[in-house]
C-alpha cells in the first residue's frame, strides 16, 4: 500500500505542527538576500525589465565599486560565495585561457582535461574518499542531483522501495523543487507547498540556543536529538527512507548554526542502523568556510553523497558538484550502471578550469589555515563587541561563518515581531552611507526559525585589520537601528 509510505502532511505532523503555528509570515523586502523573506519578495521590475538595484561596477579585494562612487565593504561574500574576495586576476586568467582552448566539450561522448583535473583535486583533497563528482551550476542542482543519487543507490541494489527521506526544520537546500521538497524552509516552501514531494519526513533541527535545556549536557541533548531522528524512521517504515539529509552547519535558513558535539555521529549511527545514506548539503559551509575542507571533517562523519557549491568557485563561475563515496560508485559500477542524470552544460570546461583555480590558490596561501585563525579571531570580537547588546541574543558559527541572532528579551529569548523587520533593516541600514557594508539577512526565515538574524562570511584571505572595520561598523549600525526603535 504506497499510501502508508507517506507521511502526514505537515500539518498533522505531530514533529511540526507546533512550529508551524507560531510562524509568522513577513513583508516582501527588496534588495540583497530578499530571497530570505517570501518569493513575492523578489525585486519588481519598476520599467518592466530591470529591477531597481544599484550597479555594480567592479570590485576588488574585500570591496564593491558601484555605480554611484561608492565602495561596499563586503563581510558576505555574496551569500557565503566570494571567498577570495572579487577581482583576482589570476582567476580570470584561468577562465580566459580555457574560453581560448575549448569553450564547450559534450560531456555525454567527450571529456575535458579541466573536468578531469578538477574532479581528481576533489577526490585527492579528500583523502580518496570521494571517487566521483558531476559538476554542475549551482547549490540546488547539487542538491537535486544528490537526492536523486541516493534513491537511484537503492535501485542499483536492489531497494527500489526506498522513496523517502528525512530532514530538518531550519534548512535550506536549493530552490528547485526536489531540494526545496527537502529543506524546512517554510516561507520559500510557500506557494509551492502542494507540488513538493510528499515522502519527506520532517525532524527538528539541532539548534541549541533555541532548544537546549539548562539542565541538559551535550550528550542527553544529543541523544534526544538522535531519538527524533530514529521516531522518523519508525513513522516512515526504516526500509522505505534512502537519506537523511542534512547541513553541517546551517546557512541560509537560521544563520551559521553549528551542531552540538556528538551531533552528527549520533545521526549517523542511527542511519546506519537502518541501512539508509548520509546526505550532507555543504552548499553553504563547505569549501574551507568553516575552517576545514569539509566541514563534516570537525564532525567525526563521512557523507555517503555531499553537495557542494558557492566556495568552490568563489563566485568567478557558476559552479557547483555533486560528491559521490566510493560506495555509490561501487554500487553504481556493480550494475554496470550510469546516474541517470545529466544538464547540458554540466561538467563544462570554463567553469571546472575556474573552480580548480580557485581551490589551487587556496591550498597553495594555506586560506584554510587562515579561515581558522582568522575566524577565531572575528568569533572574538563579535562576542566581545556585540553579544553584551541587550538585542543580540546568540553568536554563533565557525570559521569564517558567523551569524548574530537578534531578540526582543535575551532572557527569555522572546523574538521581535515579524513586522519590525529587524534583520532587514540592519541589513539596509549598513548597506547605507556612512557604513556602505554588505551583510547577508534572514528574518524568521525558515518559518521554523524564531529570530532574526545576520550573517558575516567574508573572504578567507581577510585581514585583522579588515575584520576590526566590519566588527566596528556592525556594532554602530546595531546601536543605530535599536536606538531608532527606542
Ligand atoms: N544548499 C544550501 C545549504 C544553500 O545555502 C543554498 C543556497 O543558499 C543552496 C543549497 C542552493 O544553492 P543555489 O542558490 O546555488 O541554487
Amino acid at each position: 500500500d504506497k499510501t502508508s509510505l507517506l507521511p502526514p502532511s505537515l500539518s498533522e505532523s505531530g514533529l511540526s505542527a507546533k512550529a508551524i503555528e507560531s510562524d509568522a509570515v513577513v513583508k516582501p523586502v527588496s534588495g540583497l538576500g530578499s530571497l530570505a523573506t517570501t518569493s513575492s519578495s523578489l525585486p519588481t521590475p519598476e520599467d518592466g525589465s530591470e529591477p531597481n538595484r544599484t550597479l555594480v561596477v567592479g570590485g576588488q579585494g574585500n570591496y564593491l565599486h558601484l555605480a554611484d562612487g561608492r565602495k561596499i565593504l563586503d563581510a558576505c561574500g555574496g551569500a557565503a560565495v566570494a571567498c577570495l574576495g572579487h577581482g583576482v586576476k589570476e582567476v580570470s586568467d584561468a577562465i580566459l585561457s580555457q574560453v581560448a582552448t575549448i569553450s564547450y566539450v559534450p560531456w555525454g561522448f567527450l571529456d575535458s582535461q579541466s573536468r578531469r583535473d578538477l574532479s581528481k583535486w576533489l577526490s585527492q583533497t579528500s583523502d580518496g574518499h570521494f571517487k566521483k563528482a558531476w559538476i554542475t551550476s549551482s547549490g540546488s542542482e547539487a542538491m537535486e542531483g544528490a537526492i536523486k543519487l541516493a534513491h537511484e543507490y537503492f535501485v542499483w541494489t536492489g531497494e527500489p522501495q526506498r522513496v523517502n527521506f528525512i530532514a530538518r526544520e531550519e534548512s535550506y537546500h536549493g530552490i528547485t523543487l526536489g531540494a526545496l521538497s527537502m529543506g524546512g524552509h517554510l516561507v520559500r516552501r510557500g506557494p509551492f507547498e502542494s507540488l513538493l514531494f510528499s515522502g519527506v519526513y520532517r525532524i527538528p533541527a539541532c539548534n541549541a540556543y533555541r532548544q537546549k535545556l539548562p539542565e541538559e549536557t551535550d550528550e542527553e541533548f544529543v541523544s534526544r536529538k538522535a531519538e527524533e531522528l530514529e521516531q522518523a524512521f519508525i513513522q516512515a517504515g526504516p526500509d522505505t527512507v534512502a537519506a537523511f539529509v542534512a547541513e553541517p552547519v546551517v546557512g541560509a535558513a537560521n544563520g551559521c548554526v553549528p551542531p552540538s558535539p556528538g551531533y552528527f555521529k549520533a545521526m549517523k549511527a542511527v542511519c546506519d542502523k537502518y541501512g539508509a545514506l548520509l546526505v550532507l548539503d555543504e552548499v553553504m559551509c563547505g569549501m574551507g568556510r568553516t575552517g576545514s575542507l569539509h566541514a563534516w571533517e570537525q564532525e567525526g562523519v563521512i557523507p555517503d553523497i555531499q553537495a557542494i557549491g558557492k566556495g568552490l568557485g568563489g563566485g568567478y563561475v557558476p559552479v557547483s558538484a555533486i560528491l559521490a563515496s566510493g560506495k555509490i560508485v561501487r554500487a553504481m559500477e556493480a550494475k554496470n550502471a550510469t546516474f541517470t542524470h545529466g544538464h547540458t552544460y554540466m561538467d563544462h570546461p570554463v567553469v571546472c578550469a575556474a573552480a580548480l583555480r580557485v581551490q589551487q590558490i587556496i591550498q597553495r596561501d594555506n586560506l584554510i589555515d587562515s579561515v581558522r585563525s582568522q575566524g577565531q579571531y572575528l568569533e572574538k570580537l563579535l562576542r566581545n563587541k556585540l553579544l553584551d547588546h541587550s538585542n543580540v541574543g546568540d553568536v554563533r558559527g565557525r570559521g569564517l561563518f558567523w551569524g548574530l541572532e537578534f531578540v526582543q528579551n535575551k532572557a527569555t529569548k522572546e523574538p521581535f515581531d515579524p513586522e519590525l523587520q529587524i534583520a532587514r533593516r540592519i541589513h539596509e541600514t549598513a548597506l547605507s552611507d556612512p557604513y556602505n557594508m554588505a551583510l547577508y539577512f534572514g528574518q524568521g526565515c525558515a518559518g521554523h526559525a524564531k529570530g532574526d538574524h545576520i550573517m558575516v562570511m567574508p573572504a578567507y584571505n581577510v585581514t585583522r585589520e579588515v575584520i576590526d572595520t566590519i566588527v566596528d561598523k556592525l556594532a554602530a549600525v546595531v546601536d543605530d537601528v535599536f536606538g531608532k526603535l527606542e
